[in-house]
């Protein structure tokens, strides 16, 4: 015998042993969410019987993102899929549609929420504004759908309810730390200033007018008029500091501090915001609750509110 048809043996007798450990211990389900914000929701449902991957990494733009083959191929492969919808992922309906057409659980997990609950845009008249997680109350609500979703897989993790509970309970409390750190801010100087509007649901929930230089998408560029107009309404409230945000360049908002400075007047950089992606995987920033401590707490610190600096879990 020569030594491939050896190995060819041993592999041959190998395989029943291999057959039986796959039927021991069947692969986890994988599920697949387009963003970072989405995956730690669907994580703290599941828990850690489940394998849950994030589509669009850290610092890139969900409006811009293109899937490449293998990111199709992921997305077709997953055994649930999460996307925020709303137009959120603009460049992505073909494939989600596709892979929701495979008859797989999937959720547009944005749309589970009823429409009068959501803020409309005129960028986007057949969508509402796709950016719920920036209010931690409006996006706990997402989290009924998301259960159902995992309940329709054939194997759904356990103690679901457990879970969820949890994660409710951190997006409960994120609430009621930033209602607490915003509280000192007066009214006239509740005005954020971004790079694009991604910002709304969180002045909803927390009485802050928002204006961004560009629109509901990061497609479009700013208009000159644009700059003009929020440079005196920068000049006329007084306002201390606006941000940048980690996943748009920030061209757009270093034109809004040259303009402030030619009318004589000294306009902060309060600091870098995550909008639509989160901070580097692995760190407090890199998850939800990290990433919306961040927020509030510079958005509170640089407009006189009265967050610690390190703050709601002493961990920025
Ligand atoms: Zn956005």
């Amino acid at each position: 015998m020569n030594s491939y048809s050896a190995i060819a043996r041993r592999n041959l007798l190998a395989l029943p042993a291999l057959i039986g450990t796959a039927q021991a211990q069947p692969a986890r389900p994988t599920a697949l969410a387009t963003t970072g914000m989405i995956a730690d929701l669907v994580r703290g449902v599941a828990g850690p019987g489940m394998t849950t991957d994030t589509l669009i990494g850290e610092g890139v733009d969900p409006h811009l993102f293109r899937p490449t083959r293998n990111d199709i191929a992921r997305i077709l492969r997953a055994d649930a899929l999460f996307f925020n919808g709303h137009r959120l992922e603009g460049r992505m309906n073909d494939v989600l549609d596709r892979a929701a057409a495979q008859g797989k659980p999937a959720l547009a997990v944005a749309e589970s929420i009823p429409r009068a609950r959501l803020r409309q845009h005129d960028d986007y008249p057949d969508a509402a504004d796709p950016h719920l997680w920036m209010d931690p109350a409006l996006w706990a609500d997402t989290l009924p759908a998301i259960m159902a979703t995992l309940a329709r897989l054939p194997q759904p993790p356990r103690q679901m309810e457990a879970g969820l509970a949890e994660t409710r309970g951190m997006l409960h409390r994120l609430d009621a730390y930033a209602r607490d750190v915003l509280a000192p801010i007066p009214a006239e100087r509740r005005v954020l200033v971004t790079a694009h509007d991604a910002f709304a649901y969180f002045g909803r929930r927390h009485e802050f007018q928002v204006e961004s230089i560009q629109g509901l998408s990061t497609e479009a560029e700013a208009s000159l008029a644009r700059i003009e107009a929020m440079v005196n309404l920068i000049v006329e409230r007084r306002l201390p500091a606006i941000f940048t945000e980690s996943s748009v360049p920030d061209r757009a908002v270093r034109a809004l501090i040259e303009g402030v400075a030619a009318r004589g007047r000294q306009l902060a950089l309060g600091g870098t915001l995550f909008s639509d992606s989160m901070g580097r995987p692995g760190t407090y920033r890199g998850s939800y609750q990290g990433m919306m401590d961040h927020n509030i707490t510079i958005i509170s610190r640089a407009l006189g509110g009265s967050a610690p600096e390190r703050g709601m879990n002493g961990r920025l």
